[in-house]
């Protein structure tokens, strides 16, 4: 099958020069759930940009589910990101004064789904990170964790083929992050394929899959343990 997403041979060189990245290798298959984990510094920003098409690498190529994505248009690859990736950050990146829904319903904004539609997918999203009881909250009326639960909701409403996220625990206490670990590992034995940017290998040593990254380059991958 074609992998959700494949990197082959990406290099980020930034002015300076400085070389983020070089020579990265990676392909992530559906149905995954894997920890890219590296220090401070590693590259996982870069690469994580690179994962998400938001940059373009200075060599090697990035193809999501088969496409090239310097092969793209702006037009085109906004679209493509918008119904194959969805992201999950740090700080949540949710709207003051809108609601719950209303929060998740932005994720279908590119996603050509009438608005009709939005709310009850929106709704939904919601019922499967456990928060359908929270849908008209604003985001100052829910826990942390609850928000980034929201957040995650809304990175799964148009149903991409891959997550992305970046240090998800990393604004949250130790219970409410295990929550959101434990949702993340859920949602993943449902099918849905997720990426963990994250510095933590506390984290990094309970997923199935672990590729470390340092000074720019993959150290290992290792698959339940295993190197591959
Ligand atoms: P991490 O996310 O693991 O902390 P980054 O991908 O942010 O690592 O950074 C990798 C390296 O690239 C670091 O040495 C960093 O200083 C450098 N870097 C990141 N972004 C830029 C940029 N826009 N311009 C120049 N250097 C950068």
């Amino acid at each position: 099958m074609t992998p959700v997403l494949e990197i082959r041979n990406a290099g980020k060189v930034y002015p300076g020069p400085v070389r983020a990245l070089d020579d990265v290798s990676l392909a992530i298959e559906a149905g995954e759930l894997l920890a890219i984990v590296g220090p401070s510094g590693s590259g996982k920003s870069t690469l994580l940009h690179l994962m998400g098409t938001l940059d373009l690498p200075s060599s090697g190529t990035v193809m999501i589910s088969g496409h090239d994505i310097a092969t793209l248009s702006d037009r085109r690859l906004s679209a493509l990101r918008g119904q194959q990736i969805g992201f999950v950050f740090q700080q949540f990146h949710l709207t003051d004064g809108l609601s719950a829904a209303e929060n998740v319903a932005t994720g279908l904004l590119y996603a050509g789904v009438s608005r009709r539609k939005r709310r009850p997918l929106a709704v939904e999203a919601l019922e499967r990170v456990g928060l359908g009881h929270r849908v008209a909250h604003l985001p100052n009326q829910l826990s942390g964790g609850e928000r980034q639960r929201v957040a995650i909701a809304r990175a799964l409403v148009n149903q991409p083929s891959l997550v992305l996220a970046d240090e998800p625990t990393g604004a949250l206490d130790t219970a409410n992050g295990q929550a959101v670990l434990d949702l993340l590992a859920e949602l993943n034995d449902t099918g849905t394929t997720i990426a963990i940017i994250t510095h933590d290998r506390e984290i990094a040593a309970v997923l199935p899959r672990r590729v470390e990254i340092l000074d720019g380059r993959i150290l290992s991958d290792t698959l339940q343990g295993v190197p591959s």
